[in-house]
Parts: C-alpha cells; structure tokens; sequence
C-alpha cells in the first residue's frame, strides 16, 4: 500500500510567502547594519559640521551686535561728557551709572587715564583700578582688523580683552573690556566699557548641553580669552597660532586641528570685530555619540526583525504541523484503498493521483489519467445542474456524498457511490479534493435484474388474470358467459345441497328480435342487446348470476330464492325493458327507438340434490318460456306441473 509523501496543501504559495517575509527581515537587518555603520556615521559627522558652524555665525552675530550696542553708548557717553568735564575729572559718576542701569550690555562704564588707571566709573569698586592700556593693541595691530576710526576730535579705537577686575571677590564670572580712546585737548583719555559675558550664556548653554562641544573666543594674537569649559578643549599650545592660520584664509570655516585630531573646529572672524570665535568639538565623543544612537537604531531593526524571524517561524511551524496532519488523514485514508477506490485532485478538477482500485476499476493507468479533469468518467446521462449542485456544495468545504453511474475506459457503466472530501488550506480555501468510492455496480445489476423479473412476473399473472376473465365472459354485454353459468351453477348446488334452501331459474329471450336485426342490422341488434344486458344488470343482487346463455338468450340463477320472491325479480325484469323504449344514438344526431319487450319463463324447487335436479329445473324454465311466447310474448310464465 502506497504511503503519500508528496502530499501539500500549498506548496508554492506559502513557502513563497515565507521566503519573502524572511529575505525581507533579513535585508532590514542588513541595511540597518550598512547604513548604520557607514551613511549614517558619515553624514550624521556631516551635519553636525553644519550644526557647529551655523552654531558660531549666531555667536558671531551675536558678539557683533553686542559690541555695537557698546560702541554707541561710547559713543553717547562721549557726545554726552563735554571737554570741561573731563578736564576737571569731574566725572557724574551717578548720571553714568542711570545711563548704565537702563542697559543690559554694558555692565559699567569707567574713565581711564592715559596711564590705564580708572579715574571715574559707574561702579565705584573699578575707581583706582589699573588696566594695562598698555596691551591694548593699536590700529596696527596683527591682523589689521582692529578698528581705528576718527570721528570730530573723538578717536575710536575698539578691541575687546577679557579681565576680571570686574569681577567682585573673584567669583569667577568674566567680563569683556570695550575701550575707545577720547582725545581730550592733546590728551588722551580711555572710555572703557566692560560687557556682561552672561548675555552670552544662553547661546553657551545651548552647546554646552553637550559635554563634547565647547565655545570658546580668541584675540587676534591667537591667545584664548573666553571658553565655557576648557575639558575638551585643554589649550593646546600652538592651536592659537593654527586657528588664526586658519582665520587667515577665510572669514568662516572649519578645520580639524592637525595638533590635536580629535578637535574639530569650526571659527569665525572678521574685520569688523577684534575676535575669532570658534566652536570645538571632541571627534571622538561625537563619532561616539552617533555610534551610540546607531547601536540604538540597530537595536531596534534587530529585534523587530528578531521578532519577524521568530513569528515567521512560529508560522511555519504551525504550517507545517497543519500539512503534516493532513498528510497523515491523507495516508490513513490511503490505506482504506484495499476496499476503496480513492482518487485526489486539485481545485479546478484536475486528477493529481488515484489508487490500484481506482485504475482496476476504471481500466486507465495513472498516467493516462493525471491532469485529466474527471469529466472524462462521466456517463453523460446527469442533467448539469446535478454536477453544479455537488460543486457548490464542495467548494464551500462541505462533504458530498451521493451515487454516480460513470463509464470506464471501455466506455462501460459502472456505479460507485461516492464522497468528496474537500481538504482546506491554511486559509480555509479548498485546495484540492480527495474522493472515495465503493463500487456498487454488481449490487445495482443484481437488484435491477431483480427488478426486471418481479416485472415480468406481475405482466403475467395480470395477462392470466384478464385470460381466466376473457374466458367466462360475454365479449358483446360483458355478462358472464355459459362457461360462467356452469362454474356458478356448481357451486349453488353444493351450497343449496347444504343449506336446503330454495333455488329459482328464470329464463329469458327477446321477443322478435329477428325483426330487428332484419330492420336496422345486425349492428343495432347488437347494440339493443347491449342496452338490455346493461338494464338488466343494474337490478341483479350480488348473490345472483345473469349469463348469456345464446343469442338473444339469457339466464338468471337465483339462489335462495323462492318461486314468489322469483316472480318479483322476472316481473321487474320484464319491466325495465318494456316500459322505456330502448333510444340509439345512430351518430349525426339521429336518434333511434326501439320498443322492446322480454317473455320470461321460470321455474322453481325447494330443493337440489345434483346437476340433473337444476337441468330438469332449467327444462322446466325453458318450457315455462315457451308458454309465455305462445301466450302472446312480453309475459312471465311460471311452470307449472
Ligand atoms: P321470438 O323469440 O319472439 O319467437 O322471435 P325471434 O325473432 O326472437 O325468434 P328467434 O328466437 O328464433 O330468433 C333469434 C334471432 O336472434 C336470430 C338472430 O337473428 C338473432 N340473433 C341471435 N344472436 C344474435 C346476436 O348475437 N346479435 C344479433 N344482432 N342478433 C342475434
Ligand atoms: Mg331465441
Ligand atoms: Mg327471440
């Protein structure tokens, strides 16, 4: 016995749809790795390059501004002193300090002498303090950018300088130093301002949030005047000089230093402020920090794919379970082929396989049958509508079972009954059909040879019947014939032999019915002794016989009947003829009527022994008749003795 191996439900459509889910996960993962690793890096590198230098253009604004703000309130504060004033010293340190407290840039505002000893300021703790005015760089200073603008008799210089003689009590905080030289009668004096470093925290801040980046600010000599924090950034000695190299060559741009590569940088100059900003990061921490946000990503892409797999699998799994179920009904129902005839085929009808009784039975090898739709069985004689109803049924995954009468290979009937399994995919859509069937054709021959004898006996036994009646009746009345009369008369004599009871015979003969037959022919004779034999019939009581006996002769036995109770019958017998006229339809609406009348003679006896008793009876009745014609016709004559 064949066990199936190559049983699938849906080999191609699942494990495709497997294939694809699975090569889909694994290029997720893929590309997560790739991109994460190269692109990623590469560009997140890229735009943080952006990030740093769009960071120090709003830094650079920001400075600018300020130092703007700063160089015009110099400005009014020098159109605001007037030359008397300076000459007696006699600064009003209180006015300067309103001025001051109405701005937020500048944090004070001092008079220094041209020795750079403060000699008036709105904060009194800056008064005596000296600033090396001697540092500061004059109009041609290194990188020339350093403005020297004359305005009247008031000369601007400005440059910025970090001190920290501002600071109370060392606290730390750091201010900027604005200075614009005021040319007083051949003398010069120093407005200074310092500026507020903290207007700049906010933006500081901003970078600061990540350790790996840091602001800081640069004179033009190179030398590093104000950072946030300097962990990164531990002042490489050389990196001034490698910045304003830098800064040389362009007013904004970005290097990554050569003195410490893990510094990148990007820098801002311009001739119009005595600075370079720059922004520094730590590669290293950035490439670190993106690196970190990859492993993430691909942490990510790793377990959702992880997860596909394993569901992808799970599925499977169960897929494969489902199939392997399947194949085992398939092998159990396989090995009832011993007895079974068994036939597999796909969705659209198509034979896939069939078993050794099946090919017996339907006389084709498999190979002259697979791919071939089951039609080829059909014997043609369903109307489609039976094949419709058995489909629908079976396509929505039901069983059918039911008779077909199928042709084998030599074109002969053979009957199997039949059920269709339909066998459903994991998607509860039939996906093939397995078929099993027992052959019946021997049962239904048998039983329809059966059929056919009981048949034919029935059709004899009727013929028989109808024979026994053809025999004892009179084909032109209906009446029961002399045969009949004779098989009655017997059975009346045993009985009245018995019971010793009276018995009566009437004996009747139309009256001139020559006549009639010579008048209208033979045919309406016939049909007058029709009408008679019919009137007469309706009066007969069950127990008594009426025969035709001859021609127009007829016979009544009456059992149990007295001579008296006789004469009652034979007088309404004569009745019925002769009181209505006997009407003929001669067809073309002629009607024809004939009169005619009846002699009955009769006779009677309390008893009868044998057949010669009722012969000697009927002499007697036949001689009673006899009288009755003679005595003129249409009369009932009793014998008598
Ligand atoms: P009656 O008996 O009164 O003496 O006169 P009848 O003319 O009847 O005389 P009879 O009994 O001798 O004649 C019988 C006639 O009945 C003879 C025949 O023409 C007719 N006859 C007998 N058998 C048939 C039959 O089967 N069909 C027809 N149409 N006529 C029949
Ligand atoms: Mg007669
Ligand atoms: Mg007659």
């Amino acid at each position: 016995m064949a066990v199936r191996t190559d049983f699938k439900v849906e080999p191609l459509k699942f494990r495709i749809i497997f294939a694809v889910v699975l090569i889909s996960a694994l290029a997720v993962i893929w590309s997560a790795y790739v991109v994460g690793t190269n692109y990623v890096q590469e560009s997140a590198i890229r735009s943080l390059k952006q990030l740093v230098q769009s960071e120090t253009v709003i830094l650079e604004d920001h400075l600018s501004r300020t130092l703007d703000v700063v160089a015009s309130r110099l400005k009014f504060v020098a159109a605001f002193t007037n030359e008397q004033t300076l000459k007696d010293k006699r600064l009003r340190g209180d006015q300067l300090y309103e001025l001051i407290q109405e701005d937020r840039v500048v944090r004070s505002l001092s008079l220094a002498d041209d020795h750079g000893r403060i000699v008036a300021s709105s904060n009194p703790r800056n008064v005596g303090v000296s600033i090396p005015l001697s540092e500061l760089p004059d109009a041609t200073i290194k990188g020339g950018s350093s403005a020297a603008v004359s305005f009247g008799n008031v000369f601007e210089h400005r440059d910025i300088f970090e001190i920290n003689s501002d600071a109370p009590n060392n606290s730390g905080l750091r201010f900027w130093l604005v200075s614009m030289p005021v040319n007083v009668g051949g003398r010069i004096y120093h407005w200074i301002a310092t500026v507020n470093v903290g207007l700049f925290e906010n933006l500081w801040r901003r970078i600061n949030d990540d350790p790996g980046t840091e602001i800081a600010v640069f004179d033009y000599q190179g030398k590093r005047i104000s950072a946030q924090h300097s962990e990164v950034t531990a002042p490489t000695s050389g990196f001034g000089e490698e910045l304003l190299k830098n800064a040389s060559n362009a007013d904004l741009g970005f290097f990554e230093s050569k003195l410490n590569p893990n510094l990148l940088t990007a820098y801002r100059s311009s001739a119009e402020h005595p600075a370079i900003l720059a922004v520094v990061g730590d590669k290293s921490h950035l490439i670190a920090t993106l690196r970190g946000e990859r492993n993430q990503a691909m942490f990510y892409a790793f377990t959702g794919s992880l997860v596909v797999v394993v569901l992808i699998a799970g599925l499977f799994r169960w897929y494969l379970s489902y199939e392997k179920s399947l194949t085992e009904l398939a092998n159990q129902i396989t090995a009832t082929g011993a007895h079974l005839m068994i036939s597999e085929s796909s969705r659209d009808g198509k034979i896939l396989w069939a078993n050794p009784l099946f090919l017996q039975t339907t006389g084709y090898d498999l190979s002259e049958i697979k791919g071939q739709n089951h039609r080829i069985f059909n014997s043609g004689l369903y109307p489609s509508g039976f094949y419709d109803d058995m489909w629908s049924l079976i396509n929505r995954g039901e069983i059918w079972s039911g008779v077909f009468r199928n042709r084998n290979k030599e074109g002969e009937f053979f009957w199997v009954k039949t059920t269709v399994i339909p066998f459903l995919d994991p998607w509860k859509k039939v996906s093939r059909y397995v078929a099993l069937y027992t052959d019946i054709t021997e049962a239904i021959l048998t039983s329809e040879r059966v059929n056919h004898e009981r048949s034919l006996r029935k059709e004899l036994s009727k013929k028989n019947r109808e024979l026994v009646v053809d025999a004892n009746t009179d084909p032109l009345t209906g009446l029961p014939n002399r045969r009949a009369y004779e098989e009655f008369r017997k059975t009346a004599i045993k009985q009245a032999r018995t019971n010793t009871q009276p018995i009566s015979i009437l004996m009747l003969d139309l009256d001139k019915f020559k006549d009639v037959n010579d008048t209208y022919g033979h045919a309406v004779g016939d049909q007058v002794l029709q009408e008679v034999a019919h009137r007469w019939s309706k009066k007969m009581r069950a127990s008594d016989i009426l025969a035709r006996i001859g021609g127009e002769e007829f016979t009544v036995l009456l059992p149990q009947t007295t001579l008296a109770q006789a004469e009652l019958v034979a007088e309404k017998f004569r009745d019925v003829i002769s009181r209505t006229p006997i009407t003929l339809d001669l067809g073309d609406g002629k009607l024809l009527t004939i009169d005619a009348t009846v002699s009955i003679g009769l006779a009677s006896t309390d008893r009868i022994i044998n057949e010669a008793g009722l012969d000697m009876l009927m002499k007697q009745a036949d001689d009673a008749l006899y009288q009755a014609k003679r005595k003129g016709r249409n009369r009932v004559v009793p014998h008598s003795n």
